[in-house]
């Protein structure tokens, strides 16, 4: 599904990743683990093509994608969740749902379809369909970016640490919606520190400072 090879990405002069290889299969849920400034965000990025100077073959169900734009990675069925989560603060949980929907892949029903689908799988939210994202708990505007993004419609997820910093009961619900987002078919590229959902992941991949430690 989706197959890295060689990747390599500077910050200037600075490498930050290092003949970087791996690869996600249909459904599988793959875990990146690694320290503070091993490169696991600087990956995902450039996976999405929002990321620094990068160089080297990454291919999406067969069509190589480096050349293309963060957009039609989008629309071919990429969805990012970064760690800063990216919410529009002042739009409410609704506003921030349905300015994805047009952005992604139209594959995967369509955008009511879409949103009922989130709403089941993120009962808390529809409770705050009108509040503004800025008055959410860091856990909640977790949950809301992770939402946004699936209003796009993706086949496979890129997440940047989606339980970090977050409580425990909102762990355990963030948790389980991956788990059953996975259980649904949809594949997960995940970079974590805290170990939540590497437990659960057919493999676990280790960056280290760079470089990737575990097999491809
Ligand atoms: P963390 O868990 O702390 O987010 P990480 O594994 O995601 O760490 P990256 O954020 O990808 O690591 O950082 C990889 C390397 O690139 C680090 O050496 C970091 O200092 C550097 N780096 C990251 N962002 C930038 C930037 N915008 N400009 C320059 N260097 C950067």
């Amino acid at each position: 599904m989706l197959s890295v090879e060689g990747l390599n990405a500077w910050y200037g002069q600075a490498q930050a990743l290092f003949d970087v290889a791996l690869s996600v299969g249909e459904g599988e849920l793959v875990v990146i683990q690694g320290l503070n400034g091993a490169g696991k965000s600087t990956l995902l990025q450039s996976l999405i093509g929002i990321g620094p100077r990068a160089q080297g073959a990454i291919h999406w169900q067969g069509e190589a994608l480096q050349t293309w734009p963060a957009h039609r990675r989008a629309r071919a069925g990429l969805g990012f969740v970064a760690e800063d989560r990216r919410l529009f603060t002042g739009l409410s949980v609704k506003e921030n749902l349905w300015i994805a929907a047009d952005s992604g892949s139209s594959a995967q029903g369509t955008p009511a379809q879409r949103f009922d689908r989130v709403m089941a799988l993120f009962p808390q939210l529809q409770t705050m369909l009108h509040r503004p994202a800025s008055q959410m708990s860091g856990g909640e505007q977790q949950m809301l970016a992770l939402a946004r993004t699936l209003m796009t419609g993706p086949r496979l997820l890129l997440l940047d640490e989606p339980c970090e910093g977050i409580s425990p009961v909102l762990v355990a619900a963030m948790r389980d919606a991956l788990l059953q987002l996975a259980r649904e078919g949809v594949a997960m590229l995940v970079a974590e520190q805290n170990s939540i959902l590497a437990r659960h992941a057919q493999r676990v991949l280790v960056l280290t400072s760079g470089r990737m430690a575990g097999a491809a």
